[in-house]
């Protein structure tokens, strides 16, 4: 480590903090530029771990291994794989563990998914919990499994799912990372109740910095996140002004953490959505020490089946 960051680290509030930060894979090579340059800046603040979607439909499966592993072959910082389940066969998710596992790819968030319409292959895991279970017969991954402070959208109860979500830790994952929200309240009421419920291991809470308000209102609704209108409505008062909403979203990113900051929590999983800049900016606005000077570009091999123009839009993952 450099001596003038020695000399500071551990002085500074972001300085403990343990971070990760989240890609999905990009489906042009204007994307794929994006992407490393965003993984390049974000390495600079030496996080714990990097992860990247999986998206299990056949146009998009391989792209996302090849994302996966080639995020973890160029980069120092340890990356895990997303890996869902729904409608598909136990032996299909197995051989994705098998690759990451070949791959060096120890670390895992496990996910049930969404189903697609059309036929249910048969012998199918049934859901986040059997998947943790099946994956540590493989290996001895270190699992992250997903939460939802404002609750699934297909949860019976608050209740059972914070019961579900105990089952996913007790099976083995080591950790939950929670779906974004934007209400400090919203995080430390579920923590609260899974505290209440008997879970002990952490709750990394899920951090999205808002980029584009009405994408993320939009998306927010089909996952049951809100947004609160106070904020929603300062975004929108903006929307002419973009370099405004930008120190406006590193403003409220870095508050809502500093909120949870003064109540104990000291991880953070930021959707970044290969964006350059915000998730960076609202770390660095805790005070997160940047821990070696850029490196040049390293020459990649480019990710395979990356068209050159994308018809799914830049932000089509979120
Ligand atoms: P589960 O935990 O299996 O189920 C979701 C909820 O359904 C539970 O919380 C529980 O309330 C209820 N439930 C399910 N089974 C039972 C049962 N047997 N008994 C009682 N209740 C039950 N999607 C992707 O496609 N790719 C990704 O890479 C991806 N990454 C994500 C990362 C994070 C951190 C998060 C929070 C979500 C991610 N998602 C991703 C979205 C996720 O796939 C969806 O939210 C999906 O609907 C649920 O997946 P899960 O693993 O939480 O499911």
């Amino acid at each position: 480590m450099d001596k003038l960051v020695s000399k500071y680290r551990g002085s500074r509030l972001g300085d403990s903090l343990k971070l990760s930060f989240e890609y999905f894979p990009p489906k042009s090579v204007t994307m794929e530029r994006r992407l490393w340059r965003t993984v390049g800046q974000l390495e600079l603040l030496n996080p714990d771990f990097f992860t990247v979607t999986y998206r299990s439909t056949d146009a998009d499966r391989q792209l996302s291994l090849d994302t996966i592993a080639a995020v973890a072959t160029e980069s120092k910082i340890p990356t895990a794989g997303h890996l869902t389940c729904a409608g598909e066969s136990r032996e299909k998710v197995n051989n994705v563990a098998r690759f990451f596992k070949k791959n060096g790819i120890r670390r895992i968030v496990a996910l049930r998914g969404d189903a697609r319409s059309g036929d249910v292959p048969k012998n199918e895991y049934a859901g986040a919990v059997e998947l943790v279970e099946g994956l540590l017969k493989i290996s001895d991954f270190d699992l992250s499994v997903a939460a939802y402070p404002e609750t699934h959208p297909l949860a019976l109860s608050d209740t059972a799912d914070i019961d579900y979500l105990k089952r996913k830790l007790d099976a083995g994952a080591q950790r939950a990372i929670t779906q974004f929200f934007f209400d400090p309240e919203v995080f430390l009421r579920f923590r609260d109740r899974a505290q209440h419920a008997g879970i002990e291991k952490p709750i990394v809470p899920g951090i999205l910095p808002i980029h584009d308000i009405e994408r993320v209102i939009a998306f927010g609704g089909r996952c049951g996140a809100s947004v609160p209108t106070a904020l929603a409505e300062r975004f929108i008062r903006l929307q002419d002004d973009p370099s405004g909403q930008y120190h406006l979203a590193v403003e409220q990113g870095a508050l809502l953490c500093e909120q949870l900051i003064r109540e104990g929590v000291d991880a953070f999983h930021f959707y970044t959505l290969n964006q350059t800049d915000l998730s960076f900016a609202v770390c660095r606005q805790l005070g997160t020490m940047v821990e070696y000077l850029p490196m040049p570009a390293k020459i990649r091999k480019p990710l395979r089946n990356v068209p050159e123009r994308s018809s799914f839009g830049v932000d089509a993952a979120i």
